[in-house]
């Protein structure tokens, strides 16, 4: 098959990866005695071309996420297209970026300033953006998202907001090879969301995402394992 185009290639190793990512996620989910489905797996394509993106919508993966907002906004008019397609916006954003994510995004996982929050809102036009607001667990400096105390005031804030709708937490951990590291946070997160009444848990990457799942994550955000390495950045 050596002479195949990369279309067809592309799509039997996608699916390949997407069952055995899937199979792990029912797993994940049965062990921990949650229902069927109940954790929804959003493939993060940053970095990947649009031809891999429609790959796996052709699978019937339909949420996306993106980390650039220019990027996204690119994929979004070039796959405009695709049926059903739902662009999650899972990175760090400025306040003069905001508008493209307003105007292509279903979900906004990274809201943590109230600016951005404000611009988002009055950009938005239709259905309210759902968003989850990061939070910064473990006190890094390198790491972007709210203390943990500081969550509560500011789902406040963003809630008096029109067109936007608060579903939720975000976390993304130090990086780790070792799954359990992450455990400890994703708990935390969990109890955190319980305590200002959000029942969405956007948590789990590659690295630990079934963990994220015992641990109640309604939404994992898992790249690597579904699409292979990322292209390294161009010098
Ligand atoms: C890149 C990224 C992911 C996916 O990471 P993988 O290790 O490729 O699964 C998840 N969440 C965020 C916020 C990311 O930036």
């Amino acid at each position: 098959m050596s002479d195949s185009g990369p279309g067809p290639d592309l799509t039997a190793l996608y699916s390949v990866s997407l069952q055995s990512v899937q199979a792990r996620i029912d797993a994940a989910l049965a062990r921990s005695r949650r229902p069927p489905g109940s954790a929804e797996l959003i493939a993060v394509s940053k970095k990947h071309p649009p031809a891999a993106i429609a790959a796996f919508h052709a699978l019937g993966q339909r949420s996306f996420g993106e980390n650039y907002a220019q990027e996204l906004r690119d994929k979004a008019a070039e796959l405009g297209q695709l049926r059903g397609l739902l662009w999650h916006a899972i990175g760090p954003l400025q306040v003069n970026k905001a508008k493209y994510i307003a105007q292509v995004a279903h979900v906004f996982h990274a809201l943590e300033r109230i600016e951005v929050a404000e611009e988002l809102s009055r950009r938005r036009t239709g259905a309210p953006l759902l968003c989850y607001v990061e939070v910064n667990l473990a006190g890094e400096q390198t790491k972007r998202g709210l203390a943990p105390e500081a969550v509560a005031p500011f789902v406040d804030a963003v809630r008096a907001l029109p067109r936007l709708e608060v579903v939720g937490l975000m976390c993304l951990p130090p990086f780790t090879e070792t799954p359990e590291h992450s455990r400890s946070h994703f708990r935390a997160l969990a109890a955190l969301a319980l305590r200002c009444g959000l029942r969405g848990l956007s948590m789990g990457t590659t690295a630990d995402f079934e963990v994220a799942i015992e641990e109640g994550a309604t939404a994992v955000r898992v790249g690597t394992a579904l699409f292979g390495e990322r292209p390294a950045p161009k010098p």
